[in-house]
This record gives structure tokens, C-alpha cells and sequence, in this order.
């Protein structure tokens, strides 16, 4: 199985070297060659459990030993703590797809609980090391940290923007365990951290200098990051169906809380895959790029970037954007490549008439401020008794506002609990007090469990202090790379 770079069809690489490469030399993404010819069997899916259909779709992507596939799916679902590992709850205006069951108590661990073991897989029989680099807006550095926690052959890096996390997520990171893992913040916000780690990736002097240990990533430009995302958009569907809520064939819509195009990608591409989506609708904070780009056809990047209450969607430079259009092209690569030269130099592109079409054909789009975040929260609290977390939130609203037709999911990426400052403040309107007495004081108000990874975190001890200058972060891998293990 070959993928290529989304800026050179020329470039191909086996499905086991895209995985340990995170992205193509080019700066490209990798993307399935033959992508195109692949689909999935619903009907044979109907009476199958979470980790069955994750196996189904996993051996489009992957041409692992389909025992080895199978058994490291049940390891890395068995840390989820419901059963279902992603269960949806019907509301009165939509179906919420709970994706933060997992050991951190974010969406990203539904990929992150299995990345390590697809490397694991891959670097079988070579003795190969992996030095992961990760830029994190909050929720993937913690759940990268704990999937790679004590993974042999591999170290992980984690940068986070030092004042563009919640308190909680920052915790959840300084006090990460494993002899292999380093956290370090950085002056900057999340755009800066994710560019200087895709130029570290590029850059050869620097692997030159760590020997056989070669850079990978665990953020969404991963494929192993992506594919075991598209599983829950399927799995969801089927729910459906088992509910009776919709009959086998019927087109039904997603919401996502969007920042860097990798959850909602994943969306696209199980509908690529034959799954019958009427719209996958992009929601954004105020940081509302995407909206523009998904109504005018223009990307620009050329603005301010706003601290909002829904950290983890603060973003600029929406990554996966360029697997969406690849795909939206016909594979043009060399205009993929001239796209995302003019983002670099200018900041800013448009995409031609017949792209911006496309696009509006598939996707919906809106925003949220977040005032009216705070809004949603309160009013699905007191009209439902369902707590949501504030990107849930954006989602949420979002959808109210589209005119969709059928059914609809709302993805919800993150338990209310690790933002409680803010859901607190909505919900309860208290703000000026510890995070922790907020979690508290959030339980009793709503009974709501608080997750058990969230309980114990302000009595463990903090491991990782480490602050450097975006322009240092290199030096600072180098002088890290030679502590770790
Ligand atoms: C990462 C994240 C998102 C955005 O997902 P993308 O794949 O980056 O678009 C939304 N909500 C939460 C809580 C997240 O952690």
C-alpha cells in the first residue's frame, strides 16, 4: 500500500514509512494512492462492535498482519471507559457523539491510544528509535503523552503555547509520568509551536545529528493520527440504525468543532468511503477562518489570533485543509503545491470557482463567540440536563443555526471537566476561584461524574518545567533527545 505527498505525486512511500514519517521531505501530506477505489460494506457493519469495525477500516489504510491489526485495536479501545468507547446521546435538536471516553478525556485519545502500537507494528524487526515532536493546542499533547508513555523504541516532545491552554490541560502535561516523555512550554501561541515543528521536521541537519533516531508525529498530519478517526463517523451511523432512528441508506449530517481539519476530514473521508453523509458542517470560534474560506473561496491567515474559551479550536493554519483540497482537485499536486506556497509567503490563497463549488456542495459552516458558547452551555443545561464542554458548544450552536435535513451528530471532542472555568461561569456563573474547587463545585451542582484521569490531578507531583523561545526549540530537542531514557 503506497501513499504520496499532496505536493508531488512523484513521491511514494510505503504505508510503514508514511506512518514513522508523519509528513512527506516535501512538506507535503501523505495521502492514499488509490484511496479512490476504496469502500466499506455497510450492511455487513450492522452487527459489528466498535473495535470490528475500527479493524475493517484500518486494513484499507494498512497493510499490517491482520491478526496484529486486530489485537492491538482491542488493546488500545480497552482504555476507554465505556464499552461503546464512543456512545452517542440522543437530545431534543441532535444526536451528541461522545469521543471523550478515553484515558485523557479528549476526542484526540481515540487515535492516540492506537498510534503507538501502528508504530509499534511498523518499526517490528528494525531497531529503528522514533522521536516524536508534537505541537499541541491543549488536548493532543497530554493524550500524545500518555499513549507513548514507556513505548519502547520511541521518545516523545511536547511544546504547548505557555498562556493558550486551560489549567487543567497544562497539569494534565507538567505532571505527565514515563521515562521517555518531556513537555516544554513555549512563548507563542499554537500556530507558532505547529509551524517551528513542521520546519524541525524538514529540517536534515538536524536528523543528521540524532544518528538513527528518526522525527515522527502525533499531530493530524499523521495518517495514523486521521484513519482511526474516520471510525466513529461509521460507527455512529450504524448506532442509528440499530436505533431505528434512521433506515440503512438515509443521508445524515456532522457537526464537528474544527481547528486543525483532521476530525472533520476524517468525516469526509468516510463519506468517500460510501457513507451516506448529507453535510459535514465546520464550526469554528471566533477565530473564524475557516467559515471565510468555506464562503468565499479565500484563505487568509493574515489576521489576529483570539484567546477564546475553546482553546484547542484556536487556530490559523488549518493543516489537513490541504488533504481536503488534494482530494477536491482530482490529486493536482502542482497546484496544491502553489496553493500552500502563496500561504507560506503571503499568508493567503483562493481556490478556483470549480474547488469553491465543491466545497460549498459538501460542507456547511458557522461560528461562535463566545458569549453565545457560553450561552448554549447554560441553556442545554437547564432545558436538558446535558453538560457540554465549550467546543461542544460552538458545535452546538452552529448547528441550531444550519437547515439541515435528516438527522444530525454532533461531535463532541472534550468531558465539560477539563474546561471548567468556563463551563462553571456559564452554568453556575462563578469564575474567581480554583479550578479544581470549580470541578467540585460543578459535580454537585450537576452530578455529572467527573472522570477519574481529572479527580487526583492537583495532588501529582509536577515533572516538567521546561520554557524556551520558539526560535530555541530546536536546541532545546537536541539537549532534551540526550536526557530522555
Ligand atoms: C483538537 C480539538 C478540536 C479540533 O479538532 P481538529 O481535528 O484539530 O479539527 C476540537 N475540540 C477539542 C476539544 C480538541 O481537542
Amino acid at each position: 500500500m503506497n501513499y504520496r505527498s499532496t505536493r508531488n505525486n512523484t513521491i511514494t512511500k510505503k504505508d510503514k514509512i508514511a506512518l514513522l514519517q508523519g509528513l512527506s521531505e516535501d512538506g507535503g501530506l501523505f495521502v492514499l494512492e488509490n484511496f479512490n477505489e476504496k469502500k466499506i460494506d455497510l450492511k455487513n457493519l450492522l452487527d459489528k462492535s466498535y473495535t470490528d469495525i475500527a479493524f475493517e477500516v484500518l486494513k484499507l489504510f494498512f497493510s499490517f498482519d491482520e491478526s496484529k491489526l486486530k489485537s492491538v485495536i482491542e488493546k488500545a479501545y480497552s482504555k476507554f471507559s465505556t464499552k461503546k468507547v464512543t456512545p452517542l446521546v440522543e437530545l431534543k435538536d441532535a444526536h451528541v457523539l461522545e469521543l471523550f471516553h478515553g484515558p485523557t478525556s479528549a476526542f484526540k485519545d481515540v487515535a492516540l491510544t492506537l498510534l503507538p502500537y501502528l508504530i509499534q507494528l511498523a518499526l517490528e524487526g528494525s531497531d529503528q528509535e522514533i522521536l516524536i515532536l508534537t505541537a499541541t493546542s491543549g488536548d493532543t499533547g497530554k493524550a500524545a503523552l500518555e499513549g507513548f508513555k514507556d513505548v519502547d523504541q520511541t521518545e516523545i516532545i511536547v511544546f504547548y503555547p505557555k498562556n493558550g491552554v486551560s489549567k487543567i490541560q497544562e497539569l494534565q502535561m507538567r505532571t505527565q509520568e514515563g521515562k521517555n516523555t518531556k513537555v516544554c512550554a513555549i512563548e507563542g501561541n499554537f500556530d507558532d509551536a505547529q509551524t517551528a515543528v513542521k520546519n524541525i521536521f524538514l529540517d536534515e541537519d538536524l536528523q543528521k545529528k540524532l544518528g538513527n533516531k528518526k522525527f515522527s508525529s502525533a499531530n493530524s498530519i499523521n495518517i495514523g493520527r486521521l484513519t482511526p478517526q474516520i471510525v466513529y463517523y461509521i460507527v455512529a451511523y450504524i448506532d442509528l440504525v440499530k436505533n431505528n432512528k434512521i433506515n440503512l441508506g438515509d443521508k445524515i449530517n456532522f457537526v464537528v468543532p474544527t481547528g486543525n481539519f483532521g476530525d472533520i476530514l476524517a468525516g469526509y473521508y468516510a463519506k468517500k468511503l460510501g457513507l451516506p453523509v448529507n453535510k459535514l458542517v465546520c464550526a469554528s470560534n471566533k477565530n473564524n477562518v475557516l467559515y471565510d474560506f468555506l464562503t468565499t473561496g479565500i484563505y487568509d491567515r493574515n489576521r489576529e489570533f483570539l484567546k477564546t474559551i475553546s482553546p484547542s479550536m484556536d487556530i490559523l493554519i488549518s493543516s489537513n485543509l490541504e488533504r481536503l483540497l488534494y482530494d477536491l482537485s482530482g490529486s493536482d499536486d502542482k497546484y496544491i503545491k502553489s496553493l500552500m506556497d502563496e500561504l507560506k509567503q503571503n499568508g493567503k490563497y483562493q481556490v478556483n470557482a470549480d474547488i469553491l463549488a465543491k466545497l460549498k456542495a459538501e460542507f456547511g459552516s458557522g461560528y461562535a463567540s463566545d458569549e453565545e458558547t457560553s450561552h448554549i452551555i447554560k441553556k442545554v443545561w437547564e432545558e436538558e440536563k446535558y453538560l457540554l464542554d465549550p467546543h461542544t458548544a460552538v458545535a452546538y450552536k452552529v448547528m441550531l443555526e444550519q437547515n439541515l435535513e435528516g438527522e444530525t451528530v454532533v461531535l463532541s471532542t472534550a468531558s465539560p471537566y477539563k474546561f471548567c472555568t468556563s463551563v462553571a461561569n456559564a452554568v453556575l456563573n462563578i469564575t474567581d476561584e480554583d479550578e479544581f474547587k470549580l470541578m467540585e463545585k460543578l459535580h454537585e451542582f450537576t452530578k455529572v461524574p467527573v472522570p477519574e484521569n481529572l479527580k487526583n490531578l492537583n495532588s501529582k507531583e509536577i515533572r516538567h518545567n521546561d520554557l524556551v523561545k520558539r526560535e530555541d526549540m530546536a536546541k532545546y530537542i537536541l539537549e532534551a533527545e540526550k536526557c530522555l531514557k
